[in-house]
Order: C-alpha cells, then structure tokens, then sequence
C-alpha cells in the first residue's frame, strides 16, 4: 500500500501542477483579457469619442441634409420651371424651324424670282448700255456740229456784224450802242413805292442779248408795256469798264486813218454817262497808269490807245491837240482859256460857220498834249469847272454839255491832195505866237503850250509850213434830261433844266428831222446841236451810248431815251470820209 499511495500523490501533484500551470495560463489570460479589455476600453472611449464627434457631424449632416433637402426642393421646383421653360423654348424652336422653313422656302422662291429679275434686268441694262452708248456718240456728234455750228454762228455773226458796220458807214448811219447801268444804292433809298412790293421786279429795262433791250413795265391802270429794242451793242448792269472801250477802241483806228469820229453819251441824269465816258466821280489820282484803273471810262482809255496807235507808227505821228468846251445853259464856255488874270474859269465863245460851211469855234483854246498823263492831267483839271448841281435823282449831276475835241494835226504834205482844199483848218504849234488874237471872250494870256484855231486863218508851224488837220475825235458827255418834278430843283437849278431839256429836245429834233430827210434840219435852235452840227449832218464816225438805268422808277425815262437811241439809227448822213488826208482801208 505505500506504492499505491506514492502513485496516487504523484499522481495528485502532476494533477495539481498541472492545475497550477492551468491557472497561471488562467491568471496569465486574465491578464492578457484584462490588458486586452482595457485596450478596449480605451478603444471604447475612444470610440465613444468618435461616436460623439459622429454624432454631432451626423447632426450637422442632417442639418446639412435638411439643408439639402430645401435645397433640392428648391432645385426641384427651379427645375421644373426650367423644364417648362425648357419645353416652351423647344417650342418656340420648333415654331421658328417652321417658320425659318417657310421663310427659307419664301426667299429661295424670292430668289429665284429675283435671279430671273436680274437676269432680265442686266439684259435691259446691257441693252440700255448698248443704247447710251449710241446716244453718246450721238451726242458726241451733235456737240460736234454744235460747236461747229456755234462756230460758224460766230463766224457768220462777226461777219453780218461787219457788213453791218459797213453799210451803216456806207448809209451814214449813227451807231447806237446802250448801256444798262446796275442798280445801285442810291436807287432803293428813294424808290418808289411799287416797287417796295416785293412782287412787282424793282428792274424793268434788261439786256436780252448783246443787241436786244427788253423793257417790261406794268403800271396799274396803264397798259403794260412789254419791248424790245435793237442796237449795234447792248451793255449788261455787269459789264465792264474795259468790255465798253474794247467795242469803241475800232473807231480810234479810224481817226488815225482820217475819219472824224464822235462818241456821245446819251441818258437820264444819273444813268452812267460820266460813269462811262470818265469813270467814278471819286477817282482821286487822274495821272496814275490807265490799266491800274480798271473802271477808267472812254475818254482815259481812248488817250491811251491814242498815244499808243501814235507811238506804234512814229514816222507819221501826227501832233494831238485838246479843246475842252461845255455848253450850259445855251452858251458855248471854253474850259481851257484862261481870263484876263490868268485865272482859270470858262471863257464864253461863240460858233461861227467857215466859208466852206464848216462849223468852228473862233478863239477856240486847244493845248498840246504829248501823252496820256498829260492829256488826263489837263482834262481832270478843266472837268473841275464844269457845272454841277446835287438832285434828288443824282448828288453829282452835271448840268451842262461836255465835248472834248483832240485834234490831230499831221506835218505839212505840199503835194498832198488835201493841202489844195480851201478849208482846211489849222492848228498852230505852242511855240508858236498865234497869229490871230480871239474875236470874243476874256482872253488872252496863253500860257505856254497853248494855241488858238481860227477857221481861215493859215498859220504856219515850227517850219514854217502850214499844218493840216488829219482827223478830229469829239468826246461828247450831255447833261442829263430830267423831269423837275423828279429831281426837285428849284430857282437857277430849275432854270438849268429847262436849257438842259430844251437842248436835248432840239437833238432829237435834229436827229428827227435828219431820220425824216427833211429839208430844212433846225440846228440852230440850240447851241449844243449848232456846235454838233458838223457831226450830226456831216461825215464823222458818231456813236451814240445811250445810258439807261434799270429801275422801275425811271422807266418813262429809259423809254425816252431808248426811243431817242431807235430814231436816231434812222438816221444816214452818206458814207463817212476820211478827213483831210488820203484815208487808209476804212475799218
Ligand atoms: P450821269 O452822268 O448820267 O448823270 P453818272 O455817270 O454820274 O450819271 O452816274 C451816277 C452814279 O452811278 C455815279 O455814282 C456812278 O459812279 C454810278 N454808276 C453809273 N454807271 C455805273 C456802272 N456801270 N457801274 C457802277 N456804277 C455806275
Ligand atoms: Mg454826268
């Protein structure tokens, strides 16, 4: 029995070994559970934390969500709006696709319609192309002939007026040219008060063409006047100065050719005359070169081309000599003589008939005049004593007959034809005592370069020989005919303007009487015609410038003197002939 025993302790100890060993592996896991459950504790905590932090993200992300949630609710409700709109754009698109096909059918019909219209179009244009360029070379020849035409026209128009001036030289008749003078200031400061209507034209007297002078005139409660007159030339309000002279400028040739020539400017006062035949009444400087001033008037201008015809021909220059008279109130002043204090102011002379019917001046005082310069100096000086008297119708109105006479004297010629005439008249040179003192008048203490002409006397000159008159110009500016009523002049004004009418009544009927081929022609009812007789029934070269206003208050006077100018074409005196001399080709 101790063996059984010993086993069965060694049996209880390995047993309770083997239990310790178990319980320690017990103890060991609890321990290992215990670390194990406090890492999971910790764990625990921790995820008790992130379940806290979870939580409260999971708040926010509800609150999110909510957020959310109205938001997609909103989205939602936009969207749905979208879709509506969505669904009326698409159809609205389809809408417009229907009709931008309709439209796009519509133009393709348009185009078609308008290719065929174009086609058709650029046909007719090229047809009309085809056809403009016929009608231009059409038109290129009907300009062609035109001009040709207008050429010929010219020419055919230089040569009737040529022919013209032939037979009015050959018939003797007066050449008439008119002026048509422009409206001016002065004329509406005092125009009438028709005329202030702005319906009823303020002009009535126009130039039509170069030889027509259309007068248009209606007065209530007269007939309407309405017409035409022609003359040789016919000057617009806006001619000029230089366009006048360039038509009188052939007559100076004929004075060196021989012929006597007279200018006369015609007109109602205050219608141009001196305008024309001197220039503007304000020219200050009488000397200055002529083609400095360009509305010089005849007289400065024909001294000019006088001097230069002279100059061009040296070897015949004949000597020019200048008388200036004026005829106011029916007696002849010599504006060049001097009295007996040598004093200047007009000398009273007399006309006296030559043996040989020719009408002189005894006494007449002429100067040589050797340039232009000196001939205007001279002239200027002498027209400061004309009579002059401010009108209503006119501030400067003349109120006399101007004529100035240059006459040419040419060298003594024994064998000359005109040195065996028996009235020849001559002129003697300034140096040289004149052999004959003046019948009449106040004169006589003749300045130096100063000579008297008396017919019948034959004084001789520098050598000896007497010396022959080649060729008289006379430069005639009339005093104006005015109506008393018109111009308000009164006492010695009035009385001036009944000589001026009747003088200028007594030319026109000489001019009458002359158209008319009366016998007896009444020269001798006034000093001015008895004066003028020579040219008016002799032989000269007379143009007459008839000076017109356009405006409607002198109406009656521009038909006065358009009348004047009508009778006194009519008139022919015989061809004109050369003077004194041997005449060149007449021009
Ligand atoms: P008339 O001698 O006929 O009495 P004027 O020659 O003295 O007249 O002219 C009257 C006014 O008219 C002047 O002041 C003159 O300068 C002006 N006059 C005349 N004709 C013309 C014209 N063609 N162009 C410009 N002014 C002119
Ligand atoms: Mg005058």
């Amino acid at each position: 029995m101790p063996a059984r025993g010993g086993r069965w302790a060694g049996f209880w100890e390995q047993r309770a070994r083997q239990l310790q060993r178990q319980v320690q592996a017990k103890e060991e896991r609890i321990v290992e559970l215990e670390t194990e459950n406090a890492i999971l504790h910790l764990k625990l905590a921790e995820y008790q934390e992130m379940t806290g932090k979870s939580s409260h993200a999971a708040t926010r992300f509800c609150l999110l969500c909510d957020e959310q949630e109205g938001l997609q609710r909103g989205t939602r409700s936009s969207l749905a709006q979208l879709c509506r709109v969505i669904q009326k754009v698409k159809q609205d698109r389809k809408e417009l696709r229907s009709s931008s096909l309709d439209l796009l059918r519509d133009c393709q019909g348009q185009q078609q319609d308008c290719g065929s219209e174009i086609v058709t179009a650029v046909q007719g244009a090229q047809r009309h192309h085809e056809a403009v360029l016929a009608w231009q070379s059409k038109a290129g020849c009907l300009e062609q002939s035109l001009r040709e035409t207008t050429e010929r026209y010219q020419l055919e128009k230089q040569k009737r007026k040529q022919l013209h001036n032939r037979l009015v030289e050959l018939k003797g008749n007066i050449r008439v040219h008119c002026r048509i003078r422009p409206a001016l200031p002065f004329d509406k400061e005092s125009e009438d008060p028709l005329s202030q209507n702005s319906s009823v034209s303020a002009e009535v007297a126009h130039a039509v063409d170069d030889e027509t002078v259309l007068v248009r005139w209606d007065r209530p409660g007269h007939p309407w006047i309405n017409k035409t007159y022609n003359f040789e030339r016919v000057y617009g309000p806006a001619e000029s100065q230089r366009v006048v002279f360039e038509e009188v400028c052939p007559l100076l040739t004929s004075l060196l050719d021989g012929y006597n020539v007279c200018i006369m400017a015609y007109g109602q006062t205050g219608s141009g005359k001196s305008y024309t035949m001197m220039g503007p009444h304000s020219r200050k400087e009488p000397v200055l070169p002529v083609e400095s001033q360009g509305d010089l008037g005849i007289i400065p201008r024909a001294a000019e081309e006088l001097f230069r015809l002279i100059s061009e021909n040296p070897s015949r220059s004949p000597k020019v000599a200048v008388s200036v008279v004026e005829v106011y109130n029916n007696d002849i002043f010599d504006l060049l003589a001097k009295d007996s204090c040598a004093v200047t102011s007009g000398v009273k002379r007399e006309v006296l008939t030559t043996k040989a019917g020719k009408k002189e001046i005894p006494s007449l005082t002429y100067e040589s005049v050797h340039s232009t310069e000196e001939f205007l100096t001279l002239v200027d000086g002498r027209l400061r004593l004309r009579a002059k008297h401010a009108t209503l119708v006119h501030a400067d109105s003349s109120r006399s007959h101007l004529i100035i006479t240059v006459t040419l004297t040419t060298a003594p010629s024994w064998d000359s034809p005109a040195n065996r005439q028996s009235d020849v008249s001559v002129l003697k040179e300034p140096d040289c005592p004149s052999p004959r003192q003046p019948a009449t008048g106040r004169r006589h203490s003749a300045a130096h370069r100063t000579s008297s002409w008396s017919p019948g006397a034959a004084p001789e000159g520098p050598t000896g020989h007497m010396e022959q008159v080649h060729a008289k110009l006379q430069l005639v500016d009339l005093a104006g005919s005015e109506c008393a009523g018109v111009s308000g002049v009164t006492g010695a004004a009035l009385r001036e303007t009944s000589f001026i009418n009747r003088s200028l009544a007594a030319l026109a009927d000489v001019l009458g009487a002359l158209s008319e081929r009366r016998g007896h022609v009444p020269y001798r009812n006034s000093k001015l015609t008895h004066l003028l007789q020579d040219v008016l029934g002799g032989d000269a070269k007379l143009l007459v410038i008839l000076c017109v206003s356009p405006c409607r208050k002198h109406a009656a006077e521009t038909l006065q003197s358009l009348g004047f100018g009508t009778r006194a074409r009519q008139v022919q005196r015989g061809p004109a002939r050369a003077g004194r001399v041997a005449p060149r080709t007449p021009r």
